[in-house]
This record gives structure tokens, sequence and C-alpha cells, in this order.
């Protein structure tokens, strides 16, 4: 059999390494990337999820965990979480090892199967009817104003945060589902006293798996965020992606039951993706709407008399447009 993966960030680059491992022949692909960190898009929050994930991998978590978090700022109060930023780049170069990966097109029919793991791309797979991509910008920067917690601050329609990759390093950007995000992120206060080095803009994909069908079509097979796997509140698509290479490799020659594996083990994506569109029609949201979701992924650990005042000031500024 011979496989072509479309897609050599997360997904693509840990699929063909454990194809490989199986003796299957597989080319990987990518496009050149332009950014100065070579992987797009450029990511660093993770859960805890992840540390498993990658010791299945084969590799060592702690060679990619940059901080661990025991708490985080959001709304400008400090909760118990149990997160880390990781080296993404170095954590994608690892999961692919040796296998080269080529650029520019090639032709699906060459291939017995071509995996789709182009992300918010979706270059191979149909196109979804109601697809939601939502712009971001991101930077990487320095600040002498050191600040030892991420954090996460609302804007109109969704959020900025500040994340430390350790020393003085920062990523920091900003989504909206209502407005360019740029001018939300100035106004947030985050890059204040910030250094940047890199930006770039790009989207993340909310649709969530529910609405991201079909996962196969013909030959191709999608995996990773091209089928939607990302968490729709929070925008966490890493963990997602590594467990959608479990599912694929689980279902390889059974089409139904890859689908159905994917639907049920992402079924609280579907939750966040109702919750989000309540936020931004501006029905009313509970606290508990939100908790009922997967939040608890996050560690989080909740004084329940902050965590309505950070969440009644967070959904007041959530759907308050500046200016108005
Ligand atoms: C601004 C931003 C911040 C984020 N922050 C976080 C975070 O902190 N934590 C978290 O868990 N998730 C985060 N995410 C989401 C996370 O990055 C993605 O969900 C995750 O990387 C998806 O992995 P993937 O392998 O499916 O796709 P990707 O990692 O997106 O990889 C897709 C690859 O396909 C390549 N490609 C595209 N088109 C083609 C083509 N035609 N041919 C060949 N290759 C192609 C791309 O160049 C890319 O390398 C963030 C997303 C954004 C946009």
């Amino acid at each position: 059999m011979r496989v072509a993966i479309a897609g050599a960030g997360v997904s693509g680059s840990y699929l063909a390494s454990c194809l490989a491992e199986k003796g299957i022949a597989v080319d990987l692909y990518d496009l050149p990337h332009q950014n100065t960190c070579s992987i797009s898009p450029c990511a660093w929050m993770a859960t805890r999820e992840i540390v498993p994930l990658v010791r299945s991998a084969g590799l060592d978590p702690a060679r990619y965990i940059l901080n661990r978090f025991s708490s985080a700022i959001f709304q400008g109060r400090e909760f118990g979480v149990d997160l880390m930023t990781i080296d993404k780049p170095a954590l994608i170069r690892d999961l692919r090892g040796d296998l080269p990966v080529r650029c520019g097109p090639f032709n699906p029919g060459d291939y017995d199967r071509v995996i789709d793991a182009t992300g918010t791309a979706r270059t191979y797979l149909p196109p979804i009817a109601d697809d939601r991509l939502v712009p971001c910008i991101q930077y990487r920067g320095t600040t002498e104003d050191l600040r030892a917690l991420p954090e996460v601050r609302c804007v109109y329609g969704g959020y900025a945060w500040s994340f430390p990759l350790g020393d003085d390093r920062y990523h920091i950007g900003c989504l909206s589902h209502m407005a360019d995000p740029s001018p939300l992120l100035r106004d947030s206060g985050l890059l204040d006293g910030m250094k940047t080095k890199c930006g770039c803009r790009s989207y993340l994909r909310v649709t969530s798996p529910s609405g991201a069908l079909p996962f196969v079509s013909g030959n191709i097979w999608g995996i990773g965020e091209a089928t939607g796997c990302v968490y729709p509140l929070l925008g966490d698509g890493i963990v997602p992606a590594l467990r959608s290479v479990g599912l694929i490799l689980a279902s390889w020659d059974d089409p139904e039951a890859y689908r159905r594996a994917v639907l049920s083990t992402f079924s609280r994506m579907k939750a966040e993706y109702d919750v989000l569109n309540a936020l931004n029609t501006g029905e009313r949201v509970g606290l508990i709407d939100i908790l009922s979701t997967n939040f608890m992924r996050l560690g989080v650990r909740v004084n329940p008399g902050k965590a309505r005042e950070a969440y009644t000031d967070a959904v007041s500024v959530w759907s308050c447009c500046p200016g108005k």
C-alpha cells in the first residue's frame, strides 16, 4: 500500500512515523513555510493529556515542556490549573523523525490512500458546508516586565492570551468571532512592553467534528483539524490532533468505524460549539453550561464565587462591541 500524507503538522507527522514503523510506504508533503518558526500555526499551550500521548509516541515529554503552570490568570483573577507550554516545533520535528518532507503538489491518484492532515486548509477532503474559521493574530516576543503566569483576557467576540515560553519569551495572540483581532489584541494591553520577534495571522476551525463530515471521501481520509478536531471555545487542537492519529490507525480499513470513533471521542466539542454559538448570538449562557463541557481538561480548580465573578465579567466583555 502507498500512502501520501498532506500536511506535516502535528497529526500528519505523527501518523507518518507510525505508518513507516509498520512498514507502510509513506510520502509526507507540506508547503514551504514563510515564517521564522517554520510551522503554521504556531501554538504552545497544552493540557496534561499531552504527557501520556507524547510518551506513547516513544518520546520523552520532558524534552518539550517549556513551563508547567499550576495557576493562570483569567479576567484578572488567579485560578488553579494544570497546563503547560510546549516546544511545538521541536515536538513535530521529533514526531516525524528521519522522514523527509516533500514540497509541492502531488497526484492523489498515484496513491492507494491520501491522508488530509492540512489543518484549516482541508485541501483534499470535500469542503464543509457551514465551516467556521475564526481569524487569529499571534506574535512571539520578549519583555523585561516578567509575567510568570499564562493570562487570558476576554475581548469582543473572543479572547487575547499571553503564554510564557521560558526566560523572557512569550506567545501573545488574539482571536475574535466578531471583529478583526488585531486592534482587540492591542487594546487588551497584553502586547504592552513586548518586543515582538515574529507575528502571523491564521485561522482556527471551530466547526467541531460533527459539523466537519465527511472524514472519508473515496481514497481520502482526514485527521486532526481538517476534520474539526479542535475544542471550539478555547481552540486547543494539539492534543486532539495527536488523539486522532490513534483513532485512524485503529479503524484503518473501516471508514464507518472511524467516523463513529471520531464523533464519540470528541462529542464534547459539539457541546462547546453549541455554547460558543449561544455566546455569539447573545443567548444566555450560564457558568454551568460552560463547566458541563470538557472544561476540566484544563485541570481547573474553581472557587465557585470567584468563577462566577470572572465569568460574568468575561461574558459582558465578549458581547460588548467597542465604540458602541
Ligand atoms: C493562533 C493559533 C493559536 C493556537 N494555539 C493553540 C494552543 O495554544 N494549544 C493548542 O492545543 N492548539 C492551539 N491551536 C490549534 C492547533 O495549532 C491546531 O489545532 C493543531 O496544530 C492542528 O494540528 P493538525 O496536524 O491537524 O494541523 P496543523 O498543525 O495545522 O498542520 C497542518 C499542516 O498542513 C500543511 N498544509 C496546508 N495545506 C497544505 C497542502 N495543500 N499540501 C500540503 N500541506 C499543507 C500546513 O503547512 C501545516 O504544516 C492554535 C491555533 C491557532 C490558529
